[in-house]
């Protein structure tokens, strides 16, 4: 269908997207059919996103074997960003980081690295489709050599075809568990344990809103009955968990429900908690945050369609808030019209209806997975005082809530200050909703009052050298 071209100063009009993951290649493939030729930022070496992560040059594999049942549609989204490349209707910058955003005026300046190098790029506006990281929680021992994320293991599988170790241990309180167990069992390493710290009676009471997503169930409960059946039994409501070693890791112990302790020898172990929306740069930005209780996490504040509270700025996908690749995939395109009818380009109402009734189909479902798989708080009660909290700085739980008890902070940021908590490399990306979940646990304030960190440049860390080589673009 050919749609009517975009005005003429929407034609000029500077539109960055930054994310090449589902809701970043739909928000680009929406932008384009209307007459607006995107610059969309990734700062992985291919579009795709984690879901669709593709492995490198020469690492190439069939589909089936690296997406399973989601081949198809990490083909689909793979083909119609090489389509957009090669007719030339988005301007595609990969291996590029977007590391700062700061307002001027009525535009937006970024901060990028490429290549070890420095440049600047101005946008009239920003779609960020920045996706999702892993929500790490702190246990005895994570900061051994051989500890991972679920991402981390499963990036490392994706991209290039490498486990963690022979001896592998997987635990979650999500879907990527069920999910990585399989993953690891088509590659032929059957894990050695698989640990869910959510209690399976949270599972049988969403039943009701899971089934929302009938499809998404199957392939969840199929993933679960396939482990149990190849010797991998997943074991619900894992009370506590501590990586043994010294140097690096050569084993597990936990608890169960029933009071049981078990010690298990492993060589390898991937821990994640759930997701949390990569949101620094709407931080930067200037977007305004709620804090959700359901996934107990702060996320941008958006309207219906995607629009922050800055205008010109635009969220989608797990940057705004988890809703999972299909969800992503709409809410990027969503994401697209209302900018598009923002400035003016006609679009079909029909087609945002559509949008529209899809994404309230599948926000019952993504409540519902929430409330399968709780916030894990008895692993975060239990966090010994010894126990390292902000692993660049080394600080332990014991010395914030020292600073909580003698300082009295008000926030986490107030505790940032008095402890140097999240002032490393990370920036309080692993650490600062753990300093915030202390806080609120000693100080006697509830959980939004301990705020959460205030997001910094750079928000991944960059070589000073590079920083200091300033090329600006125009
Ligand atoms: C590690 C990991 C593994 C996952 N694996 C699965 C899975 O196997 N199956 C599944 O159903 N769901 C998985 N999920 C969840 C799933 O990836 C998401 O629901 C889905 O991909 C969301 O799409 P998105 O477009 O919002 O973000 P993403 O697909 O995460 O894409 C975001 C993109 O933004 C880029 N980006 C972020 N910040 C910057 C920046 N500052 N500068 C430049 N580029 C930036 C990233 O490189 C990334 O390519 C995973 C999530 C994570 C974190």
């Amino acid at each position: 269908m050919t749609l009517p071209g975009p005005p003429a100063n929407v034609r000029r009009t500077r539109v960055v997207i930054i994310g090449a993951g589902p809701a970043g290649v739909t928000a680009a493939a929406t932008l384009a059919r209307h007459g607006v030729t995107p610059i969309v930022i990734d700062e992985a070496a291919k579009p795709g996103g984690q879901i669709y992560r593709q492995p490198p040059d020469g690492a190439a594999r069939p589909p089936r074997e690296i997406y399973g049942f989601d081949a198809a549609k990490a083909t689909r989204i793979h083909g119609l960003f090489k389509d957009l490349q090669s007719a030339a209707k988005i301007d595609y910058r990969s291996q590029t980081l977007v590391w700062n955003i700061t307002r001027n005026e009525q535009r937006f300046r970024l901060d990028l690295l490429h290549n070890g190098v420095q440049a600047t790029l101005d946008a009239d506006k920003i779609i960020l489709a920045t996706g999702a990281v892993d929500r790490a929680l702190p246990f005895p021992g994570w900061v051994l050599p051989g500890v991972f994320t679920l991402g981390a293991a499963q990036i490392a599988l994706k991209s290039q075809g490498v486990a963690i170790g022979r001896r592998v241990a997987l635990i979650g309180a999500g879907p990527l568990l069920p999910l990585l167990v399989n993953q690891y069992l088509a590659v032929g390493i059957k894990p050695v344990a698989a640990l869910d710290v959510a209690p399976f009676i949270a599972k049988l009471r969403a039943f009701g809103g899971l089934a929302a997503q009938p499809a998404t169930l199957l392939k969840g409960a199929y993933y679960t009955a396939r482990a149990a059946a190849l010797g991998c039994a997943i074991t619900s409501n894992v009370r506590s968990i501590r990586a043994l070693g010294d140097s690096r890791v050569t084993g597990l112990a936990y608890a169960t429900a029933d009071g049981k302790t078990h010690e298990i020898a492993c060589d390898g172990i991937a821990a994640s908690f759930g997701l949390r929306s990569e949101s620094q740069l709407a931080d930067l930005a200037g977007c305004r945050f709620e804090f959700d209780n359901a996934s107990r996490q702060w996320q941008p504040l958006r309207d219906r369609v995607g629009r922050s509270s800055v205008s010109g700025v635009y969220i989608a996908g797990d940057g705004a808030a988890i809703g999972g690749a299909d969800v992503a995939e709409l809410a990027g395109e969503q994401a697209a019209l209302a900018l598009l009818d923002d400035g003016g380009t006609p679009t079909s109402v029909e087609r945002r209806h559509t949008l529209d009734r899809a994404l309230r189909r599948q926000s019952r479902f993504r409540r519902a997975l929430e409330s399968a798989y709780p916030f894990p708080a008895h692993l975060v009660a239990n966090i010994p005082d010894g126990l390292i909290i902000c692993r660049c700085e080394g600080i332990t739980a014991g010395q914030l809530r020292d600073s909580i008890a003698r300082r009295h902070p008000t926030d986490v940021n107030r505790l940032k200050a008095f402890s140097r908590l999240g002032m490393g490399r990370c920036q309080g990306r692993m650490c600062g909703h753990v300093g915030a979940e202390l806080l609120a646990a000693h100080a006697g304030c509830g959980i939004v009052e301990a705020g959460r960190l205030r997001a910094q440049p750079p928000i991944k860390p960059i070589p000073l050298t590079s920083a200091l080589a300033t090329e600006v673009s125009s």
